[in-house]
């Protein structure tokens, strides 16, 4: 079953059912520090109705519909407003504040939801000769614009849900691999693997939505990815459909034949085609889960000792740094254990860490090996000016590492602007990187009178460098939401771009980071890009608007 249901809320995160809470001191934060004082309950106004979102009128030509009836099930043809409004849009802040604002004009003009791989080459097949676009969507968890369809010439556009090819199976025990349906989400992936004894060890925050296939096709980052790896370092080999044929990559553990098409179906974001099959790396699920809170007196001292833990083949699975602004954040929100007592508070400042930038380290495995490399991760932590909060810290992480998506609704129901963005670089420029995007979003916020909140965490280490997370918080301005957000992309895509940064370690490009592609693959980059798409998609019918600057399509 696809992680997007009927009964996932269309215009915010999770199912019905699922909710966060703020704190109750939230509200003066908020007040003292982005000078926003949320509406009272009674006063806020909620998402509007399904049936008062504006929808153009479907314009499924009518002899493809005949041909998808006739190769799907017509009640897997879904032209009804529910299924063609969840899918209008990713989770991004500017994709929910078109939804809460009720305006889905990218909305498909059908759904299609196949349930084999041989209907999703034929749906494709029928699509392409008719001219349609078509967007394959995963979770519909894209932060990036990357499941909108943008119709870029196209006379109407359908979006092949994955949702019912979410197989597990089967598993080679011996070889410790699957094959993995592409619309499995990680979250039923994992629970299945651990009735197994099995795990993948990918956990990005949007895990309970999120998909195999859209992780593939993103080059998806999960929490742990330090120490298990990101996506592809566990993809072996999948199966893609084109309108051009099938792409196959043979699941083998290396290879030396040629340039990798593996790498090529890998990150593509549903331009060249659709993923129906991962064949993926699996490990032993752990046995013993430590994860544990440090302090750095400064996030400067806090990167130079994840370098060297990086370095020293002493990092742990899940290592996050974050900065003075999101410490204090995390201080102050702390409602209750060992990041927010006063005890503990009261000890790091007598150690010169008042103002410091808090680590969560995490360790998977088989219990004498964490316990051996905690100790020498803990010995180094130590000798780099780390003081250990112990595992309080860390099991209160581990408890909420999936409650972000639920707060940022709250958040927007008070009238704020909450978004993420992420980078990476190699160590010797990190610092300036982080200093340059912040102070990149912090002005082009405080120009148009809403002084934002910055705060930034390390989340994944290289030998090489890491990766920079930040969120945004400020004051909605109120009327020009979409504006004030494009200002701040804008000043930090620009600062991440011309510091020969990565515009994205792992959303993707979609369609938000499509103008700074070419800055970072260069002219010819981009051509080899097309040169494939026009082998495996002549009519250009897949996934229009995203990866590819604007152009020839
Ligand atoms: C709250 C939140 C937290 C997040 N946290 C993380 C994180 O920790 N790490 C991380 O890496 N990302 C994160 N993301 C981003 C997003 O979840 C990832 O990009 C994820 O990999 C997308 O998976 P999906 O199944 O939702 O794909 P979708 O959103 O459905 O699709 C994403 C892209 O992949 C394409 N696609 C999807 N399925 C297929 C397929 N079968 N074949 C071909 N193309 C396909 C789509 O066309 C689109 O271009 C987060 C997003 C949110 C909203």
């Amino acid at each position: 079953m696809s992680g997007l249901t009927d009964h996932t809320r269309w215009w915010g995160w999770g199912g019905e059912s699922g909710r966060a809470h703020l704190p109750e001191h939230a509200g003066e934060l908020l007040r003292t520090e982005i000078g926003l004082s949320p509406p009272a309950a009674r006063e806020r106004v909620g998402p509007p109705g399904l049936e008062d979102v504006r929808l153009p009128e479907g314009r499924l030509p009518g002899r493809l519909r005949e041909r998808l009836h006739a190769v799907l099930d017509a009640e897997h043809v879904r032209e009804d407003r529910l299924a063609r409004v969840s899918r209008a849009a990713g989770k991004s802040y500017p994709d929910l504040l078109r939804l809460r604002a009720g305006d889905a004009p990218e909305a498909p003009d059908a759904v299609l939801e196949p349930g084999s791989r041989e209907e999703v080459a034929e749906a494709l097949r029928a699509c392409a000769e008719a001219g349609v676009a078509v967007v394959p969507f995963g979770g519909g968890t894209s932060v990036v614009g990357g499941v909108t369809p943008a119709r870029e010439g196209f006379e109407a556009a359908v979006t092949i849900d994955l949702g019912r090819l979410d197989h597990v199976h089967p598993l080679d025990r011996r070889s410790l691999s699957a094959v993995l349906g592409a619309g499995a989400v990680g979250a039923r992936v994992e629970a299945a693997l651990a009735a197994q004894g099995l795990t993948l060890g990918h956990f990005p925050q949007s895990f309970e939505l999120a998909t195999i296939g859209g992780f593939v096709a993103t080059r998806s980052a999960g929490q742990a990815s330090t120490g298990y790896g990101r996506i592809e370092d566990n993809v072996l080999g999948l199966r893609m459909a084109t309108p051009a044929g099938e792409l196959t990559s043979r699941a083998t553990p290396a290879s030396a034949a040629g340039p990798s098409l593996r790498e090529l179906a890998v990150g593509s974001e549903g331009t060249l085609g659709v993923l129906t099959d991962v064949t993926v790396a699996l490990r032993p699920a752990p046995a013993v889960r430590r994860y544990e809170g440090w302090s750095f007196r400064s996030f400067a001292e806090g990167v130079e000792a994840f370098r060297t833990l990086a370095q020293a083949d002493a990092a742990p699975d899940v290592a996050r740094l974050s900065d003075e602004q999101e410490s204090r954040l995390s201080l102050a929100l702390a409602s209750t254990g060992t990041l927010g007592d006063r005890a503990g508070r009261a000890y790091l400042r007598a150690r010169g860490h008042g103002t410091g930038a808090l680590a969560i380290l995490g360790f998977e495995g088989e219990s004498r090996l964490v316990a051996r490399r905690q100790a020498r991760t803990a010995r180094l932590m130590r000798s780099a000016g780390a003081v250990g909060l112990g595992e309080g810290p860390g099991r209160a992480w581990a408890r909420s590492r999936y409650a972000a998506p639920y707060l940022r609704d709250e958040l927007m129901d008070a009238g704020a602007l909450v978004d993420t963005l992420e980078t990476a670089t190699v160590w010797s420029d990190l610092l300036e990187l982080h200093h340059a995007v912040a102070d990149a979003v912090r002005d082009a916020l405080a120009a148009r009178g809403t002084p934002p909140l910055v705060g930034c965490h390390v989340s994944h280490l290289y030998g090489t460098g890491a990766s920079l997370y930040f969120t945004v918080l400020a004051r909605a301005e109120e009327g020009a939401e979409l504006e004030q957000w494009r200002a701040a992309k804008r000043a930090a895509s620009e600062a991440i771009a011309s510091r020969r940064a990565t515009i994205t370690h792992h959303h993707a490009v979609g369609a938000d980071h499509r103008p700074w592609i070419e800055r970072e693959v260069g002219g010819l980059g981009v051509e080899v890009l097309r040169a494939a798409k026009e082998r495996l998609d002549p009519a250009g019918v897949m996934n229009p608007g995203k990866l590819l600057p604007s152009g020839p399509r």
